[in-house]
């Protein structure tokens, strides 16, 4: 058995990069960004109107102005306002030429006569000028990030219709057990359903890869070798969950030694995912989870996470803070580092939540993140200052 942080420095270490491709824009949210973004042009682009109202000059808003020209967004201004002059223009509109300030609508009274009067004292310019937010060349996003919806939206002002983004893993997922059954059917006696597959291809999915679904071995070592051997050819990461732990049927590390794949740990000082297996082929890297639903979230979240979003190139950081414990924590044994599932209270403090053990999958639903405690502690009094990681 081999400390949690070891475990980790292993699987980082056998990282391979998967290299880069060019996708559409639109195809790129959850995908890692591969390339600096620029801007072609200014932002805004021409100084425009930020509210609806009367462009003039500051010089004239005390006077009676007389209104030229109506300038919608998207029309270019054709007049000039001059002398007791001005312009209706609407938000978004270009700013005439020697106009350098927009009474806004609110703050008009238009007289009988057909002219403007500004019914304030002061007024702001109103007025977004050309290169006021970026420059043609600014840097507008930095490589190696996951892409968000408000990042498209940057890309899309960039005209950046095209990017480059890394290479998304294929990763295999893969359950074993005579008694996992998929979820559309009712278990029978003595079956499960099939938790673990689903929820991987939607972790997968979240860590920006592309998880291939391969189905459920059943506890035959030969069923399991042919469909573990096709995955590794198939995949840059093979996931398969179940069969680790110490019972007759936990043939997984003999099956994956015998597939060619160099075993890097079996066991890690964890609470849950002890039995979590690591090994490495030709092919690909290779994860054995244990069966429980709750550690193979885990294991994904603290291991496999990190070890795709490498591949990518991409330094992954879950969302963290430092928060005090509610309430005092106590465990009988301490040799492994512990998982544990909290809420974040209303009133700033950290609380674990119900649960009792790997199996209770519904426990996390409850949880907005998780504690660690570090091996060879028992005893956490109320209070203690603990880092609070997002799951
Ligand atoms: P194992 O590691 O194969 O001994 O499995 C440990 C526990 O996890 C057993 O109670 C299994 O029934 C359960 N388990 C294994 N695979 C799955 C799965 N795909 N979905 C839900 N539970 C599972
Ligand atoms: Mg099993």
């Amino acid at each position: 058995m081999i400390p949690f942080e070891e475990a980790y420095e292993i699987v980082m270490g056998s990282v391979v990069r998967t290299g880069n491709e060019t996708i559409s824009f639109t195809d790129s949210p959850g995908r890692i960004l591969a390339e600096g973004v620029t801007s072609d042009i200014d932002m805004p682009p021409f100084d425009k109107a930020s509210m609806d109202g009367f462009a003039c000059r500051k010089q004239e808003i005390h006077n009676e102005l007389e209104i030229i020209e109506t300038i919608p967004a998207g029309k270019k201004p054709g007049k000039k306002p001059g002398r007791n002059e001005c312009s209706r223009i609407m938000t978004g509109a270009a700013i005439p030429e020697g106009a350098d300030c927009v009474i806004i609508v609110e703050e008009a009274e238009i007289l009988p006569s057909g002219k403007v009067r500004f019914t304030g004292n002061y007024s702001k310019d109103n007025i977004a000028f050309k290169g006021e937010d970026v420059k043609k060349g600014d840097l507008l996003l930095e490589p190696w990030r996951q892409i968000k919806p408000q990042d498209i939206a940057i890309m899309a002002s960039a005209g950046k219709t095209t990017v480059s983004v890394s290479k998304m893993p294929a990763v295999a997922v893969i359950s074993s057990g005579n008694e996992i059954v998929e979820p559309q059917f009712l278990p029978g006696e003595s079956q499960i359903r099939n938790s673990n597959s689903w929820q991987l291809m939607a972790q997968v999915e979240r860590a920006g890869a592309k998880g291939r679904y391969y189905g459920i071995a059943r506890d035959d070592q030969d069923e399991t070798f042919s469909m573990v051997c096709r995955a590794i050819e198939e995949n840059d990461v093979v996931i398969i969950t179940g069969g680790v732990s110490m019972g007759d049927f936990d043939f997984i590390p003999g099956v994956l030694e015998k597939a060619g794949v160099k075993l890097l740990f079996t066991r890690v000082a964890v609470q849950p995912g002890k039995p979590t297996t690591f090994g490495i082929h030709e092919n690909a890297g290779i994860f054995g989870l244990p069966g429980n639903p709750v550690s193979v979230f885990m294991m994904f979240e603290m291991l496999v996470r990190p070890f795709i979003s490498a591949m990518m190139n991409y330094n992954w950081r879950p969302f963290s803070s430092v928060l005090p414990l509610k309430e005092d924590f106590s465990r009988k044994a301490s040799d492994r580092m512990a998982i544990i599932p909290v809420k974040m209270t209303g009133d700033g403090f950290v609380q674990s939540v119900e649960y009792h053990g790997s199996a209770h999958i519904t426990a996390l639903a409850g949880a907005d993140g998780i504690v660690t405690v570090p091996v060879g502690v028992k005893k956490l009094e109320k209070g203690t200052l603990l880092t609070f990681t997002q799951i």
